[in-house]
């Protein structure tokens, strides 16, 4: 059977020259790919810095659709994403705001960090994400359907979760689901080579240093190395920093402020790199 038209595409990933870098985890880029073509929309869940947001800008690329991103915190509302009226010059009018713009664009539209925003939001998300896909703009009196190529992407890290800031049942049904976890070694050192500019040696050492501090519990660090950290360090040795130095500005400070903690945490920095 000849590869179906969504994985033919996939199959030239440097064909658009501004593709964004991205060294896939398993088959998160063909999941993407056939969830757009099936116009369903994407959760997905992982720790911070683990590639979610690269994923999402390497497949807007690869599908060739336009990428409006919002980052959630705890003041975003349905209104924020929706649009407002705003008053000009006496008059007053209408402007969209960007989760508006993506639906008419036909753009994929990724909410970073969903369960941050205000709750009010699924009453938008929720007629989007399901087979109706319309943006119901009420303080427009308009029912917005999605352009063709429209996709809602939501992403959450697990970890920060606590009860009263999951995911509500209804809002996860709405959606397929996948998982960004920390890359294989192998992986992460290749992703810390190419991302952070060094030689293969330094990020094999940074992936070494990762791994043991991912097998401290989670006690003792609220939220652990990520692989975003590790390009970090790898630049700054690529600035003449020693890779301890680096480890240590680029890595350790990042995960804690207490100075016992960093203490302990220093001592595994020097017996491991
Ligand atoms: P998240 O959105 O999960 O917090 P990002 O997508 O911003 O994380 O990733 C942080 C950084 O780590 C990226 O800017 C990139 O340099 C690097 N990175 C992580 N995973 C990958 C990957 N699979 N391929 C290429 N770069 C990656």
């Amino acid at each position: 059977m000849s590869p179906r038209p969504v994985l033919q595409a996939l199959a030239s990933p440097t064909a658009a020259p501004t593709l964004p870098h991205y060294l896939p985890q398993a088959d998160e880029c063909t999941l993407f790919a056939q969830a757009h073509a099936a116009q369903l929309p994407l959760l997905l869940k992982g720790p911070t810095g683990c590639g979610k947001t690269r994923l999402v800008e390497h497949m807007a690329a690869r599908l060739g659709r336009p990428l409006i991103t919002v980052s959630g915190h705890d003041d975003l509302g349905a209104a924020d994403l929706t649009g407002r009226h705003l008053i000009q010059g006496g008059d007053t009018r209408w402007v969209d705001g960007p989760l508006a713009r993506a639906v008419r664009a036909g753009a994929i539209f990724y909410l970073d960090e969903v369960v941050e925003a205000r709750k009010d939001i699924t009453v938008v998300l929720h007629p989007l994400a399901d087979d109706r896909r319309v943006l119901p703009l009420e303080r427009h009196g308009e029912l917005l359907p999605a352009a063709p190529g429209f996709m809602l992407v939501l992403s959450y890290n697990p970890g920060y979760q606590h009860l009263l800031k999951g995911l509500k049942p209804s809002t996860r049904q709405r959606f397929v689901a996948l998982t960004l976890g920390c890359p294989s070694p192998e992986l992460e050192a290749r992703i810390v080579q190419s991302e952070g500019g060094c030689t293969p040696a330094v990020a094999a050492r940074l992936v070494h240093l990762a791994q043991a501090l991912r097998r401290l519990t989670e006690q003792d660090l609220e939220e652990t190395a990520s692989t975003r950290l590790l390009v970090m360090a790898a630049r700054l040795t690529g600035q003449g920093l020693s890779l301890q130095r680096a480890a240590q500005v680029a890595v350790m400070e990042a995960l804690s402020d207490d100075a016992q903690t960093l203490a302990a945490l220093q001592e595994l920095l020097h017996a491991v790199l």
